[in-house]
Order: C-alpha cells, then sequence, then structure tokens
C-alpha cells in the first residue's frame, strides 16, 4: 500500500485510548471523522495568531485572516474543479447547504403543480427541506425505489422525470448501504429532459474524487467534518448561472451592497449566500483538510479503503446469523448489518463494551429503513486509518456478541 498507516494513525490523537477498558476502534466514520493534528493546528493557530472578523477590517489581523478565509473557497473550487471559486459557498454543512438550496432555489423558480425527485435512500437532511417547501409552495415530491440489492431503481427514475420535474436532488452515495450511485447518468438523462440536478456529497467528498464540471451537476452539498475537517463548516457549489438568479438565503451582514429602509441592495456571489460571521477558524480547517487528503492521494484513499471493505465483508460474511443490508455492485467502506433478531441497539451497546464505535438505528434514513421493513441496522463505515487487525477483532467481538444475543 502506498501509505503507511502507523504513520497516519499518529495524525489522529483520538485514536489511541482505550474506551471501557479495551483499545478504542473507531468505527463510526459516515457519521463523522476524526481530525488528524495538521486540521486541528491549523485551527488553533487562528485563534493564536490571526483571529479577527473577515472582509470588513481595515487592519492587519482582519486582512491576513480574510486572506486565509479567502484561499480555502480556492482551495475548495480547485478540490471539486468548480469553474470559479464565486461558486463555492460556505455554510455550516450539508443540512444547511440543502436548506439553502431549497429555500432560494425553491422560491425564486419552483411554482406550483412542480415535481422535485428524491429517491429512497435519501438522509432526512435531503427530504425534509424538501417536504417543506412543498408545503409552502404547492410542489409534489416523487421519490425513486430502491432495489432489493440497494441500488436506485433505474427505470424508475425516467419514469418520473417528466416535463413537471423542477429539480433532481439526490445522494452521491448511501449514509446507510454505502451504494455509489450512478449520478453521471442521472445528470444526463435530467438534463436531457431540462432537469437541474443537486447532488448530496456528504458521503462521497471524502472517497471519490468529485469534479463538478465533468459531472456536470447544478449543485453539490457536503459537509466538513465527514472529510476530516472541523464540524460547523460546509459547502453548497452551483452553477453561477443558477446561483446568479436565486434569491438570497439569510438576511444580514456581508450579504448585502447598499442597505437603505426604502430598499436593500445585494452582495456579489458568493457572499449574497453568506450573511454574517462565518466560522472563518472551520473554514481555514478544511484547507488544512484539503491538504491532508490531497496528499494522500484520494485514488490511494480509495484503493486502500475499498480493500479493507472487501476483507471486512468477506471476514465479516463468518458471523453466525449476520444480514448484511444492500449488496450493491458499487459500495464504498460502510456495512450495515442484522444480527439474527437481535436489535441493532442491543448489539452496539454490547459492542461498545468491548471498545468498538458504530453507530445503530434509522441513520436519518426512515424511509430507507421502511423499505426493507426493518427499524434499523448496526453500520461500520471505515475510513483509510482503520486496519485489517480492526476488522479481525470486530469480527472476533461480533462472535461473541451472536453468542450472547443468540
Ligand atoms: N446527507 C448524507 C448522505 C449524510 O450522510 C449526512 C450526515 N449523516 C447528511 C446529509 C447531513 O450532514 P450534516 O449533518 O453534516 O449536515
Amino acid at each position: 500500500m502506498a501509505f503507511d498507516i502507523r504513520k497516519i494513525r499518529d495524525d489522529f490523537p483520538i485514536l489511541h485510548q482505550d474506551v471501557n477498558g479495551k483499545p478504542l476502534v473507531y468505527l463510526d466514520n459516515a457519521a463523522t471523522t476524526q481530525k488528524p493534528l495538521q486540521v486541528i493546528d491549523a485551527e488553533a493557530a487562528v485563534y493564536k495568531t490571526i483571529n479577527s472578523n473577515i472582509h470588513r477590517g481595515v487592519h492587519h489581523l482582519s486582512n491576513v485572516c480574510t486572506e486565509a478565509f479567502e484561499e480555502v473557497r480556492k482551495k475548495t473550487a480547485d478540490y471539486i474543479n468548480a469553474e470559479s471559486s464565486d461558486e463555492v459557498i460556505f455554510t455550516r454543512g450539508t443540512t444547511e447547504s440543502v436548506n439553502l438550496l431549497s429555500s432560494s432555489f425553491g422560491e425564486t423558480f419552483l411554482k406550483e403543480g412542480d415535481e422535485i425527485i428524491l429517491t429512497e435512500m435519501e438522509h432526512h437532511s435531503n427530504i425534509v427541506p424538501w417536504q417543506l417547501l412543498a408545503q409552502r409552495r404547492g410542489v409534489t415530491v416523487k421519490v425513486v425505489p430502491v432495489t432489493d440489492a440497494g441500488e436506485l431503481d433505474m427505470q424508475g427514475f425516467s419514469e418520473l422525470l417528466n416535463e413537471k420535474t423542477s429539480l433532481v436532488a439526490v445522494t452521491h452515495i448511501s449514509n446507510v448501504l454505502g451504494t455509489i450511485n450512478p449520478v453521471e447518468e442521472i445528470i444526463a438523462l435530467s438534463h436531457t429532459a431540462g432537469v437541474p440536478v443537486m447532488i448530496d456529497g456528504a458521503q462521497a467528498i471524502h472517497h471519490v474524487p468529485v469534479d463538478v464540471q465533468k459531472l456536470d451537476c447544478d449543485f453539490y452539498a457536503f459537509s466538513g467534518h465527514k472529510m476530516y475537517a472541523p464540524t460547523g463548516v460546509g459547502v453548497l457549489y452551483g452553477k453561477r448561472k443558477w446561483l446568479q438568479q436565486m434569491n438570497p438565503y439569510q438576511g444580514g451582514g456581508e450579504m448585502i451592497d447598499k442597505v437603505s429602509f426604502s430598499g436593500t441592495t445585494f452582495n456579489d456571489l458568493p457572499y449574497k449566500f453568506e450573511a454574517g460571521t462565518p466560522n472563518y477558524a472551520g473554514v481555514i480547517g478544511l484547507g488544512a483538510a484539503i491538504d491532508y487528503l490531497r496528499n494522500m492521494g484520494l485514488e490511494d484513499v480509495w484503493a486502500y479503503e475499498h480493500e479493507l471493505f472487501e476483507y471486512a465483508l468477506k471476514k465479516m460474511s463468518a458471523v453466525p446469523g449476520i444480514r448484511f443490508v444492500g449488496q450493491a455492485r458499487h459500495h464504498t467502506s460502510v456495512i450495515s448489518f442484522l444480527l439474527g433478531d437481535a436489535h441493532p441497539f442491543d448489539v452496539g451497546t454490547l459492542l461498545d463494551k468491548l471498545g468498538f464505535a458504530l453507530r445503530t438505528g434509522h441513520h436519518c434514513a426512515q424511509p430507507l429503513m421502511d423499505r426493507f421493513r426493518i427499524s434499523g441496522t448496526v453500520r461500520a463505515s471505515f475510513a483509510f486509518y482503520n486496519t485489517r487487525e480492526e476488522v479481525d477483532n470486530l469480527v472476533e467481538a461480533l462472535k461473541r456478541v451472536a453468542m450472547m444475543l443468540g
């Protein structure tokens, strides 16, 4: 393998601790990833050396801090290959990015009778904002079914696309099943029908190279905390042609051009969508996370994680009574499973006693749970700092848990 796993793990101090008297094995990376020292130090350095409110000061610190913040905008644009850094809007995370879009795009472009296409495997944050918009605007939400294998029913998708469709909003990768959706095909089909597409990239941005120009998506949303960056920072990428026309989201400082009680005019892109003081320290941390991922090389990250996933799937298949939920052909390093009739919460609680951090429950995807007629799953999600040894230990622990609950 191209990278030295021991050296990498040294970058993540949190991994070196005991939990319940056992060495921590952190397998909840789809919920949030741990942060390398490089990111922690970059954020701390802001407060130690350049902290100052950005964009408004004439003084030195404000200028340096503004420059560092705007550098990350360029770095982010480069990371996703946006045509221009004006198309990168900083938000609090994917959830806020989707809410921004549903509010601004929805109120600018959608009218009663229009349809929005989502899928059965969306995270609640790519469902509920659209439902709220549907209530406000008389818009209808249509849903692409998921197959038994945990893939999108593309025939079903094509059948839903019609002249009333105004937007398609779909996840790049499922946070529950790990399924990598054929977003290129979805975008191409939608564009042929004249429909713009938003991709929820929360589970993709740190696993697969994302090139928004090649994808030709109209919008792409993601969170910093899933990509080894600080929490409280996210991005909405949007094609300039849409962003320019869209109404602002929140009102406040920074997003304006001129304010008076007879009328207010708005700032240029991207500031029109960034009201108030942003989380500049977090954004600068995001820049360090991008550097970190780039240094590792996403191709190598993908190769390592994929190999670990294949290894884990094979090893875990030997656990008595295990049942995997979703068996998609294209997959990231996420494994959702059930152990016999045991409740996922009981499995997770026993694993926690043994030092393993896994997520249990509906994973903010209740419609997908309904689709599989289950109340939840146990989910192991791997990052590049996980090892085969951790997988082996997990399998042993699962065998013990299966015996206890069997
Ligand atoms: N979409 C997907 C696919 C996710 O996995 C998540 C986080 N679990 C979100 C959206 C929401 O992200 P956040 O909570 O960071 O806003």
